[in-house]
């Protein structure tokens, strides 16, 4: 099936994260892009016109049967967004006020967020200039009598180093949202800790446009995540409430989008490390590094992301230029907000967060775009005597 090459028209409603009027206008390659076609359409066209539009149905079960197949999990929930994922998990594990969650110190806001949506303090931990993920030494270190888990990020798609990180005895959340497809020593990331998640916003690698999703072997977490999920009610005694609940539950009709997605997941994750493998095989310029990656991880590249010197006004001579180039996210103690997190310094974050800018990356990605972002950066670079 052909993807749809939407991005040429509709990349200012679906292709990025933040709105504003250069992704409005001016962008002619996106940063990211869903790659949304006939079968998507066939399946959300079943779902509406089944009735089954909220949040029970064949395209859920069907979703979350997938990803549990995909994962090995025995229980997988499709909640509403990969956050609400996060602060389920949370929820489901006892995280309250009082309590310390460790996260790594350069990651996309969520896993901080949902440590304090919860009331509990999120405590970061640098990441490890080989692999860019949460080191396990140091994450070692931070654990207190007050630690009640540890989120660890599959970073831009390559896995968190599992073993050394389950030694630790400490609860373990692997948050897998930016890495659909990647691994680590034979097991598929989306498989670790005692809970897993997934996103499936619009610029992930396998996408519903907002969506998530949380899985876990467990019997019991998963029974109380189902109930946190569903208004505090077990499905068997309707109105009787037990806890307090949320309502997360993604609709079937966002599940037939996902069961479509699911099918192509081998299709999607291939396409897009093609691009990134693109661009690693042709940026010819010592002054650009590329991201790390450690000899037990099966990376599965999200965005690909290069340093480079002069990081800022690299990128905005290429947005300048209409190509969708970003930043890396602030570490996080970066930002004032968490700053009571903050036990050790974090350099190896500091750094990466300083130098690191995401080029371009998406399944159906033209090999043109990728030379004309290629040539873009050389062009730069060589105006800036590098
Ligand atoms: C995207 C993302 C999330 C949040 O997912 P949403 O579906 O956008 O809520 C959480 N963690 C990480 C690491 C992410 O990249």
């Amino acid at each position: 099936m052909a993807p749809v090459h939407q991005h040429r028209t509709h990349h200012h409603r679906s292709g990025g994260r933040r709105l504003d009027l250069e992704d409005a206008g001016v962008m002619r390659i996106p940063l990211s892009s869903p790659s949304i076609g006939a079968l998507e359409s066939a399946f959300v066209s079943d779902a509406m016109s089944s009735g089954w539009i909220s949040g029970s149905g064949p395209y859920l079960d069907r979703f979350q049967r997938g990803i549990a197949r995909l994962t090995g999990r025995r229980h997988v929930l499709a909640v509403s967004s990969g956050t609400a994922a996060l602060e389920l998990a949370l929820r489901a594990l006892g995280v309250g006020p009082g309590d310390e969650v460790i996260v790594p110190a350069l990651t996309f806001v969520s896993p901080a967020a949902t440590v304090r949506t919860v009331g509990a303090t999120p405590v970061m931990c640098d990441i490890t200039p080989q692999d860019w993920t949460i080191d396990p030494a140091l994450a070692a270190s931070l654990v207190t009598d007050r630690t009640r888990a540890i989120i660890a990020v599959d970073l831009l798609g390559h896995p968190c180093d599992f073993d050394r990180l389950s030694e630790l005895g400490v609860p373990l959340i692997e948050d897998a949202a930016q890495a659909h497809g990647a691994g680590y020593k034979g097991s598929p990331t989306g498989s670790f800790g005692n809970i897993s998640i997934f996103s499936f916003h619009s610029n992930k690698t396998i996408s519903t446009g907002e969506g998530g999703c949380a899985g876990t072997d467990d019997d019991e977490l998963a029974d109380r995540m189902r109930i946190i999920a569903n208004h505090g009610m077990r499905p068997e005694r309707r109105y009787w409430h037990e806890v307090v609940g949320h309502n997360m539950r993604m609709t079937n009709v966002t599940a037939a989008i996902g069961a479509a997605q699911l099918e192509r997941w081998d299709e999607l994750t291939a396409r897009r490390n093609a691009v990134a493998d693109r661009y690693r095989s042709s940026i010819a310029d010592d002054a650009v590094g590329h991201r790390p990656i450690a000899p037990w991880a099966r990376y599965s590249c999200w965005l690909h992301p290069v340093t480079v010197p002069d990081r800022d006004e690299l990128v905005g001579e290429l947005r300048s230029g209409g190509i969708d180039a970003r930043a890396i996210w602030p570490s996080l103690p970066e930002l004032p907000l968490y700053a009571d997190g903050v036990r050790l310094p974090c350099p190896v974050a500091a750094e990466v967060s300083a130098s690191t800018a995401w080029l371009p990356t998406w399944s159906h990605m033209p090999e043109e775009d990728t030379k004309t972002v290629v040539q873009a950066l050389h062009d730069a670079l060589a105006k800036r005597g590098h």
